[in-house]
């Protein structure tokens, strides 16, 4: 019996990049909510830091990304609930390890000073960002659930990955939801 689902954001909750939900994202994440499971959000959101390193700026802004966090939120309000864990590294970008955390530090003041508080954790350590485990596990030990009794669900090859590495479950967002 699972007990935590852990659910990739981009193309598994919204439409990649956006703050457009997914069909059944809504009432799905509902029913597990009142099935009593744990749910829980782990994302790579690096484009912060590639904005950083190359000065683009079609990459997101702490701001920016905060503001589409918090209008997922208002399009489904069962994300409130649950903990949001976000990673900002990327090994492509060269930035001293300083420079990333200053990124996760920007981005956790954007997502505080903004209401409602989402419940997020945002990390620049190298092990959160997938197909690294550090997310998950990090879900885990919030929620005191072993791995064997949580499931992964999203739709790259690299959140399989981190599924298979954490020793969890996978199931593709597509299959999940019934898409
Ligand atoms: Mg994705």
């Amino acid at each position: 019996m699972k007990r935590l689902v852990i659910l990739d954001l981009d193309g598994t909750l919204v439409e990649t990049y956006s703050s457009h939900l997914l069909p059944n994202t809504a009432h799905r994440l509902k029913e597990l909510a009142q099935e009593g499971y744990h749910l829980a959000i782990a994302t790579n959101q690096a484009g912060l830091s590639w904005r950083v390193w190359t000065g683009k700026t079609h990459y997101p802004t702490p701001a920016s990304l905060s503001e589409r966090f918090h209008a997922t939120v208002a399009a489904c309000p069962e994300l409130q609930n649950h903990a949001w864990f976000v990673s900002v590294y990327d090994p492509r970008v060269k930035l001293v390890e300083n420079a990333f955390q200053e990124v996760a530090a920007a981005l956790t003041g954007a997502l505080q000073g903004t209401l409602p508080v989402l419940k997020a954790q945002v990390s620049a350590d190298p092990l959160w960002r997938k197909p690294q485990p550090g997310m998950l596990f990090a879900a885990c030990r919030l929620y005191t659930v072993p791995v064997t009794a949580a499931l992964f669900v999203g739709d790259m090859k690299s959140d399989a990955e981190a599924a298979y590495t954490a020793g969890m479950d996978f199931m593709q967002a597509e299959v999940f939801f019934a898409r």
